[in-house]
């Protein structure tokens, strides 16, 4: 993804896309010092974007670390990195790091470095080819204990389970992870939040006490109470899926996108996630409705 064409902002200026990096006694690869969000960008507009840059300034936080501009200034480096690579409809990556300084665990002089990177993601499937709905399997590692890791940050060093979980689950033949937490409770999925309509008619969803508390998670939870469907917010053990008669997953890259299957569990999605599908839709303010490759890869 390093070699093509487009600039990057990387601390201040705009760099070429190529030209964009890093040395390799950066702090933040040795030591997972890294925090970053994912955007996504419709009609010319990121979605939530106050929202994603004040995550990014907590996550720095509770890594220890300030990123050295401020929200404002990091929303207008996004406006001009989206106006010189020409992007109306696309995914934002901001990432902030340690640099390479000094090289040990401890490197609290290392600047902290911060590159906004942007590209074309028009596409998504039609709501009907979303319908058929993707297929979890339950992962073997587990969401860590809150005393065992900043779990709110959206720090890179909490994605090593993730894509751990993602590469079992996709040589299994499975499109994602189901992962539980650290007490085997169900959590979330490796770059998603989950929901479960339940026979009651509401809407069920794990406490985000040791995962984030999805910006889309948040929004979806407002649409659906908008919709009149009511959410619950609660603990959610395993054994008590085969219960459900739909579930979705939630994702600034997975927007709401329809689970099928989970283990040997098979779902059917049906009227309330197709509800809140076009409610997300018409919430992102989506006119591009063209069919392609959805995903639920960038987390
Ligand atoms: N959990 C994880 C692990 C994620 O990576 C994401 C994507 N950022 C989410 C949940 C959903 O968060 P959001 O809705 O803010 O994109």
């Amino acid at each position: 993804f390093d070699d093509r064409d487009g600039v990057i902002w990387y601390n201040g200026d705009l760099i070429p896309w190529r030209d964009s990096k890093v040395h390799v006694l950066t702090h933040g690869l040795h030591y997972a010092s890294s925090v970053f969000e994912g955007e996504r960008v419709y009609n010319g507009t990121v979605f939530k974007l106050t929202e994603h840059t004040e995550r990014l300034h907590e996550s720095a936080r509770l890594m220890g670390f300030q990123i050295p501009y401020t929200v404002e200034a990091i929303n207008a480096a996004h406006d001009a990195v989206l106006a010189a690579n020409g992007i109306t409809d696309g995914y934002v990556r901001p990432v902030a790091w340690r640099g390479s300084e000094m090289m040990g665990v401890s490197a609290q002089h290392n600047r902290i470095n911060l590159a906004i990177a942007a590209w074309e993601w028009p596409s998504y499937f039609s709501p009907e080819a979303r319908m058929a709905g993707i297929r979890l399997t339950t992962s073997d590692w587990r969401r860590p204990d809150p005393r065992c890791a900043p779990v709110h940050a959206k720090a890179a060093g909490l994605y090593m389970i993730c894509t751990l979980s993602k590469h079992k689950a996709e040589q299994a033949g499975f499109h994602d992870a189901l992962m539980l937490d650290w007490r085997g409770q169900v959590a979330e999925a490796t770059g998603a939040n989950i929901f479960f309509l339940m026979p009651d008619g509401k809407l069920h969803t794990p406490i985000p006490d040791c995962f984030l508390d999805g910006i889309t998670r948040r929004t979806v939870i407002g649409l659906a109470r908008e919709a009149g469907i009511d959410v619950v917010e609660r603990v959610i053990l395993p054994e008590e899926m085969a219960r459900a008669t739909e579930v979705f997953l939630t994702g600034t890259a997975a927007e709401v996108t329809p689970v099928g299957g989970i283990d040997d569990l098979s779902f059917t999605p049906g009227a309330v996630t197709r509800t809140l599908i076009d409610a997300y839709d018409r919430a992102v303010g989506r006119t591009n409705t063209l069919t392609a490759s959805a995903s639920t890869s960038a987390a």
